[in-house]
C-alpha cells in the first residue's frame, strides 16, 4: 500500500509508459484504443488494441488518438488514460487512491488539449496533476544535468513527432517540433514498396522492415529481408526481398526533415550556450534513436558529439517520474 503514490505518465504518440517511484516502469504499451463503432465502447487498449490494427472486423476500429502529436480526439484520449490507470493499479498493485501524477504532454499541444489531459487524470481521482514539457522530461530521464547552468540539447525522435530542445537551468531555452518521426518512415516504406513493386504492405510490416534493416544515411554492409504483401495487380499475396539500401532511400525524406530541425535549433541557439553544445553535444532519445546508424550519421552531419540516452524508449517516462521532486524548482524557473 502506498498511500501517496507518485506516478509519471509519458503520453507518447506511439507508446504510453507509466513510471512509479517505487517500482520503475510498470506499464509500457502502444497508444492505441480499439473502439466498437456501433456501441462506441472501448473494446481494448494498448498491446491488445495494437494487435487488432489492420485485422479487425469493420465495426471495431483501432484508433491512435495522439498519432500526429496533437490530441485528435479528447474523449478517446481520456478513455485511454483511464483504462491505462486502471491497468496500472492492477499490475503494480498500487493504491490508486489520490496519487500525485505527472504527465508529459506532447510539446506543441495547445492549452485546451493540456486541460483535457489534466481533467482526464484528475477525474480518475488524482490528488495533484502536473503537466511537464516533453524535452525537459526527456532530458531528466536521459541523466542530463538539467538544473545546472549548462546547455543540454535533447533530440527526441518519437512516432508522430520529433522534438529538439535546448534546456538550461531546468527550463526550455528553445524548442522545435516537427511532425515527422517513426510513423512517417513506416509510411514512406509502404509508399516505396507500392511504387517500386506494386505491392501493398501493412503498417506493422513496414515498421518491422524499418527496425530490422532500416539505416540512417550512412554507408553500411547491405542487409536484406523477405516481406509479404498483396500484389496490387493480381490481388494475391506475394513475397519480395527488399534491401537496406532501398529502405534508406525510402526514409530519406523523414531523416532529412529531422536533421534540418536539429540544424535550425542549433543555429538559433543563444551564442552564450554554443560553447556548451560544442563541448557536450546532443543527446538522442525516443524510439527513432534506435534506428541503425543514427548516432554516426547525425554526428557527421552536425559536427558536434552525439550521444544516445541510456534507454531511449523509456527516458521520457523515467524523467516524468523523477520530475516530481523537481517540479517546484521547474515551476519557479518557468516564472
Ligand atoms: P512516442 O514518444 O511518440 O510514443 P517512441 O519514443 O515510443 O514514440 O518511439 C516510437 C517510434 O520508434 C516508433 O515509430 C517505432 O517504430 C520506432 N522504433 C522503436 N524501436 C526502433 C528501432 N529499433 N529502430 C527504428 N525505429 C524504432
Ligand atoms: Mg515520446
Amino acid at each position: 500500500m502506498f498511500s501517496n503514490a507518485e506516478i509519471g505518465i509519458d503520453l507518447g504518440t506511439a507508446n504510453i509508459l507509466v513510471y512509479t517511484k517505487s517500482k520503475g516502469i510498470v506499464l509500457n504499451e502502444p497508444s492505441v484504443v480499439a473502439i466498437d463503432m456501433e456501441s462506441k465502447n472501448v473494446v481494448a487498449v494498448g498491446s491488445e488494441a495494437k494487435e487488432m490494427v489492420g485485422k479487425t472486423p469493420q465495426n471495431i476500429v483501432p484508433i491512435r488518438p495522439l498519432k500526429d502529436g496533437v490530441i485528435a480526439d479528447y474523449d478517446v484520449t481520456a478513455q485511454m488514460l483511464k483504462e491505462i490507470l486502471k491497468k496500472v493499479s492492477k499490475v503494480a498493485g498500487l493504491s490508486m487512491r489520490k496519487p500525485t501524477v505527472v504527465v508529459c504532454t506532447p510539446s506543441g499541444s495547445t492549452s485546451v488539449e493540456r486541460r483535457a489531459i489534466h481533467n482526464a487524470v484528475k477525474s480518475y481521482g488524482a490528488k495533484e496533476v502536473h503537466l511537464i514539457e516533453e524535452p525537459v522530461a526527456a532530458a531528466i530521464g536521459s541523466d542530463l544535468p538539467v538544473d545546472e547552468p549548462v546547455a543540454n540539447v535533447i533530440v527526441d525522435i518519437g512516432g508522430g513527432t520529433s522534438e529538439v530542445g535546448i534546456i538550461s537551468f531546468g527550463g526550455v531555452v528553445s524548442c522545435r517540433s516537427v511532425r515527422t518521426g517513426g510513423d512517417k518512415m513506416d509510411d514512406e516504406i509502404i509508399q516505396y514498396i507500392r511504387k517500386h513493386y506494386n505491392i501493398l504492405i501493412g503498417e506493422r510490416t513496414a515498421e518491422n522492415v524499418k527496425m530490422e534493416i532500416g539505416y540512417a544515411l550512412i554507408d553500411h554492409d547491405e542487409l536484406s529481408m523477405d516481406i509479404r504483401g498483396r500484389d496490387m495487380v493480381t490481388g494475391l499475396p506475394r513475397t519480395i526481398t527488399i534491401t537496406s539500401t532501398e529502405v534508406q532511400d525510402a526514409i530519406r525524406e523523414s531523416l532529412e526533415a529531422i536533421l534540418e530541425t536539429i540544424r535550425t535549433t542549433l543555429e538559433n541557439c543563444p551564442p552564450e550556450l554554443s560553447g556548451d553544445i560544442v563541448d557536450h553535444g546532443v543527446t538522442l532519445t525516443g524510439g527513432g534513436a534506435l534506428l541503425k546508424g543514427m548516432q554516426k550519421w547525425l554526428a557527421d552531419e552536425i559536427s558536434v558529439p552525439v550521444h544516445i540516452a541510456p534507454n531511449p524508449l523509456e527516458s521520457v517516462a523515467i524523467g516524468t517520474g523523477r520530475a516530481l521532486k523537481m517540479i517546484n524548482k521547474l515551476q519557479k524557473a518557468a516564472k
